[in-house]
């Protein structure tokens, strides 16, 4: 996608600038000629013939050369004519600066419609309506609300939902020396959407860190595919806010009473590499880190501090987040043992003790013995109240960092974990503006080298597990599926009765207890007799969902004569539970063994569908012991899904009792999402329970929905 007629335009059009103090066509163009872009600028104003000393235009349409992007900040309903003006003259883009469109209700969405309309019939692409506007800081280009023209030769890019909170993330990031090339506020997104911006970020060799802040995504499937391509090659880190308390369906199956919205975006975010983060202040500190510095090649820091304290809070908190603090190996300990006091520690954290008059050396020579240490991937001194004021040690760390990393060529990457008080932040500006990254005490520190790790790691796995599992395609008989679907809809039903879904699933390779539905209670001995006893016996029938609920299982059935009551039972039981009940016959069924999980879908408005995995049974929902991902999942994926839960460790092998077959659990997960991916018109689909044991995993029920 190329919206270079945005990032870099020849010309710009500001529709109602203005030169009166304190109107939004002053405070645009005010901005627009102050950062030093070098386009043209046509003001265009009804009134005026001049604004800031520019030739003036009353509309578009009288400028004689090309034009390549409007911003237009007139009130809303003059913006379709505008537009149009823009459209007849060959515009590429607008930025829709007003507001007064969908974000205000009825009218506006038909305000909102029209421009959309025009959008498309000139094929003018438009940011916005209701958006704070878009910096090329790199060009000098800012027409947005946001004052100040930044320095170049940034590369984090910035797409905000909110432009407000977005403008003030960015000048705290000026504040630590971060420089940033694009900055997109992309409003109500009546035509430009989320995966279109991203896309174009992606592509461009200016940007090289993406950060979004979103409360919503648009068009969350195109999203993920996008980021996806983009993440093995630049990282893109994402806070999504309007996260608590999410809108949960009304749920006919436990997986969509379970997942929501939020559940479908941490998938989105996981699965195509982005780095998800918890805040604004959390998505620009960890920008910093992947801008200014190398990413680690594993998890092993070495910290220097001159507070045992705060390095064992570090560790601590390092650990937390999934890195380690190792032992030194003897040979680096050794090294360092010639440098340090005699009762400082060399094994790591290394401690230099309170030997103030020789900071310099000690921190020099301690992060040189990190850098040459090959069991370290991550350095981080500690910079605390003495050391941190010593404008000497300061610049003996940053002269280290320097040496090795540029010099040397050693990618290590270094993030210096800073305890001081405000009137040294002067000293941590001499790392920062070196490209050393400063983080305000061991919980943030901590915290932006486990996000770092997490992308990391995922980089490592990508081509992870993207051979495993799938069925052979001849062995799918995706015609006998769809008739069984067509079908269901046929009997204007929208549940798929269990019989119905196992045969489903058979069908895509995946194991089904073995079973048969019968309508005499001398058919069910004859089918037990085949299956093997025990055997478990279920009521069929479109009124009864949840059948055990109405008495309609039992289990653990022994001989024929139990057959014959148990038979007898679930008939009465669901007689006089749902006396309306159409019943279709009676599962004799295998009975199955093992552990207890589920495999579920809902199907998400902005991803499509949601599997998820958790611990069968009747407690899933109280126990919520649950991992997301969308469809279709590699079998590397599915893997994931099943360590991420609580209960892996029960499934895994616990106190010498054997582990469950893994591996078929795996391939089932990634079978089922091929079906779901296969045929959209599941909606939902809970399989509970499927059992797993150390050979096998069996599906025991299944119900589906379709639309
Ligand atoms: P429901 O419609 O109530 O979910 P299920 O078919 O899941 O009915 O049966 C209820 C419970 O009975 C299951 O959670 C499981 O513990 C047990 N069960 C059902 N089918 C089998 C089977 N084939 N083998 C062993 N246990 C089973
Ligand atoms: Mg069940």
């Amino acid at each position: 996608m190329n919206l270079d007629f945005f990032f870099t335009p020849k010309s710009v059009a500001i529709i109602g600038a203005s030169n009166r103090k304190g109107s939004m066509g002053y405070v645009f163009m005010n901005n627009i000629t102050q950062a030093g872009y070098e386009g043209e600028i046509y003001p265009i104003n009804h009134k005026e013939d001049e604004v800031f000393g520019l030739k003036a235009y009353k509309n578009v349409k009288d400028i004689s050369g090309d034009v390549d992007l409007a911003v237009i900040l007139i009130p809303a309903k003059s913006v379709p004519g505008a537009m149009t003006d823009c459209g007849e003259k060959g515009l590429k883009g607008a930025v829709v600066i007003t507001g007064g469109f969908a974000e205000v209700g009825d009218e506006g969405a038909q305000l909102q419609k029209e421009l959309q309309d025009i959008s498309e019939r000139y094929g003018i692409r438009t940011l916005g309506p209701n958006c704070f506007g878009l910096y090329n800081c790199n060009i000098g280009l800012n027409v947005s609300l946001a004052l100040g023209s930044p320095e170049r030769g940034g590369r984090i890019s910035l797409i905000t939902q909110s432009g407000a909170y977005g403008m003030a993330i960015y000048t705290f990031a000026l504040d630590h020396s971060m420089k940033f090339a694009k900055i997109i506020a992309p409003g109500n997104k009546s035509d430009l959407q989320d995966y279109e911006l991203v896309g174009a970020l992606g592509e461009d060799p200016e940007s090289n860190v993406i950060c979004i802040l979103a409360e919503t995504i648009s068009k969350g499937r195109e999203f993920f595919e996008v980021a996806k391509e983009m993440t093995p090659k630049k990282p893109v880190i994402v806070v999504k806010t309007g996260r608590t308390e999410g809108s949960r369906r009304a749920a006919l199956s436990h997986t969509a009473s379970l997942a929501g919205n939020l559940e479908a975006y941490r998938a989105a975010f996981a699965q195509s590499g982005i780095i998800e983060v918890r805040s604004g202040l959390d998505m620009i500190e960890l920008a910093k880190a992947l801008d200014f510095q190398p990413l680690p090649k594993g998890k092993r820091v070495g910290i220097v501090t001159n507070s045992g304290g705060t390095g064992v809070e570090l560790t601590d908190l390092l650990e937390e987040c999934g890195l380690t603090v190792p032992e030194l190996p003897e040979e680096t300990q050794s090294s360092l043992k010639s440098v340090l006091p005699a009762y400082a520690s060399p094994k790591n954290p290394i401690d230099v003790t309170t030997l103030w008059s020789q900071f310099t050396e000690l921190y020099s020579q301690s992060i040189a013995a990190l850098f040459e240490c090959p069991e370290i991937d991550i350095i981080m001194p500690i910079l605390l109240q003495r050391s941190a004021m010593m404008k000497e040690v300061v610049e003996s760390v940053r002269d280290v960092v320097i040496h090795y990393q540029q010099e040397l060529k050693i990618e290590k990457p270094v993030y210096v974990c800073w305890v001081s008080t405000r009137e040294h932040l002067n000293n941590m500006e001499i790392l920062q503006s070196a490209g050393i990254p400063c983080y305000e005490w061991p919980e943030r520190t901590a915290r932006i080298a486990g996000y770092v790790s997490g992308y990391a790691d995922y980089l490592e796995q990508i081509d992870n597990g993207k051979e495993i599992a799938l069925p052979p395609s001849d062995e799918l008989d995706k015609e006998k599926v769809a008739s069984i679907l067509s079908n269901v809809s046929k009997e204007s039903r929208n549940y798929v009765l269990e019989p119905e879904v196992k045969q489903i699933l058979s069908l895509y390779g995946i194991r089904v207890t073995k079973e048969r539905v019968c309508s005499s209670t001398d058919e069910a001995i004859s089918a037990a007799n085949e299956i093997g006893y025990p055997v478990v016996l279920k009521v069929v029938s479109p009124e009864v969902i949840h059948k055990s609920d109405f008495g309609g299982v039992e289990i653990g059935i022994k001989d024929d004569s139990e057959i014959i009551e148990a038979y007898t039972r679930i008939l009465k039981n669901v007689k006089s539970n749902t006396p309306d009940a159409k019943i279709n016959g009676v599962s004799v069924q295998e009975m199955a063994r093992g552990k207890e999980v589920m495999i579920g879908s809902v199907k998400d408005q902005d991803f499509g569908s949601l599997m998820a995995f958790g611990m069968g049974g009747i407690y899933v929902e109280v126990l919520k012991d649950v991992s997301y991902r969308l469809a279709p999942v590699t079998g590397y994926e599915a893997g994931q899904m099943i360590e991420e839960i609580r209960n892996y460790p029960l499934l895994k092998g616990h106190r010498g009792e054997k582990g469950v077959n893994l591996e078929e659990l795996r391939d089932m997960i990634a079978r089922v999402s091929l079906l779901l991916v296969d045929f959209p018109e599941i909606t939902e689909m809970d399989l509970n329970p499927v059992f797993v044991n150390e050979d096998e995993a069996i599906i025991a029920d299944g119900r589906i929905f379709i639309n």
